[in-house]
């Protein structure tokens, strides 16, 4: 079976190197002809919203999955009426829009941070008024890894973020002083089985995923985690790997935001689970048998952003599990990351320290 893959960024890279072990085939779309992917299947090169490259795409593979986010929901369609696409189009839609994604979590009783569309300079003054500071001002759509946000922490920062943002539809959130930030990622079949990973803790910076942990073994919030999942997931028919990320405010979830898509939070499973974010993602899409989701020991994954660290280095931390994505060093570009899995959570806090020290911070 071929797979064909919206996007060869190293999520797509990672979906493919999981899924030859499975005798799946796959070809690329992207912008870019020396993405990621491309070290390790055949890429069509073309723009995310050009027609004849996603039909190309589309007629050379049985069905069609993406990577990436910002792919437009009129372009997807186009190839969903041609193959097969998973997740589904509509999940894509609802997430590429901070506005929607909460409106439907609340739709689903998941609790979310206050929150005001912001289409005015008017609109964020009524928003500040209703939200209060400390708030967020975020893009609606198009942001990820924390560019286009501004923190709004007094009056003075109101007209500055306006002058920012404000060409585009904004959202402001009231601000979450979260204790941690957790993930939960899982899999829906195409004949409706699901499964859950445990809990990832992440630590961001910048807006930057930096550090996972996992698992973050909490029964009451993995049982909560899992409900909104299922609700989200259930909502679209859902298809594929879906994640959910939230802050922990006062030991309960509040819903930042969704992906409907494997997840840099989910690295970790690749060596730190039975099965891979990214096998199970093939599997869903296929109609294969789900694979077991449980942690086999005590994982860390640190992401490698803007550098990398010398591999030998890396690789002389015992249990290393080293990741080049192969992508040219930029600043705030996650260029690859390393996964270490130990037997308790002592070890692998120790191990975890001596990867940090050779990862600029
Ligand atoms: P996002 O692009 O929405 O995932 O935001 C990136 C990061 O910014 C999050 O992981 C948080 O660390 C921080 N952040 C975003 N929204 C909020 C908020 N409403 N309150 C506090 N921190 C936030």
């Amino acid at each position: 079976m071929k797979i064909g893959i919206v996007g060869a960024g190293q999520l797509g890279q990672m979906l493919a190197l999981a899924g030859f072990p499975l005798a799946f085939d796959f070809r690329f779309l992207d912008s870019s002809a020396d993405s990621p992917g491309a070290r390790v299947a055949p890429i069509v090169t073309g723009a995310f919203d050009d027609l004849a490259s996603l039909r190309e795409l589309a007629r050379s593979v049985d069905l069609v999955t993406y990577e990436f986010e910002n792919v437009p929901v009129a372009a997807l369609r186009e190839v969903a009426a041609l193959r097969p696409c998973h997740p589904p189009v509509d999940a894509l839609r609802v997430s590429q829009d901070r506005v929607l994604e909460k409106q439907l979590f609340g739709e689903l009783g998941i609790p979310t941070p206050p929150f005001r569309t912001v289409d005015s300079l008017v609109d964020l003054e009524a928003a500040v008024a209703a939200v209060g500071l400390p708030a967020v001002l975020k893009t609606r759509r198009l942001g990820y890894d924390g560019r286009g946000q501004r923190v709004l922490k007094r009056r003075a920062d109101v007209a500055p973020a306006w002058e920012a943002l404000g060409s585009v539809p904004l959202i402001l959130e009231g601000f979450v002083a979260f204790d941690r930030e957790v993930s939960i990622i899982g899999a829906r079949g195409t004949n409706g089985e699901t499964r859950a990973y445990p809990l990832a803790l992440n630590t961001h910076r910048e807006g930057i995923l930096r550090v996972t942990v996992a698992p973050h073994r909490n029964a009451r919030l993995q049982r909560a985690a899992e409900g909104h999942l299922r609700r989200v997931m259930d909502h679209f028919g859902y298809t594929g790997v879906l994640t959910l990320e939230f802050f922990v405010e006062r030991g309960r979830l509040v819903a930042n935001e969704m992906a409907p898509r494997v997840h840099n939070s989910g690295h970790w499973t690749i060596e730190g689970a039975v099965t891979s974010q990214f096998e199970n993602h093939l599997r869903a899409i296929t109609g294969l048998p789900l694979g077991d989701t449980s942690a086999v020991g005590h994982s860390a994954m640190v992401n490698f952003i803007g550098t990398l660290p010398e591999r030998a280095r890396v690789l002389a931390v015992p249990g290393a599990h080293h990741h080049d994505y192969g992508k040219a060093p930029r600043p705030g570009r996650k260029l690859g990351h390393v996964t270490v899995v130990a037997r308790s959570g002592a070890e692998r806090d120790l191990l975890l320290r001596k990867l940090l020290r050779l990862v600029p911070r």
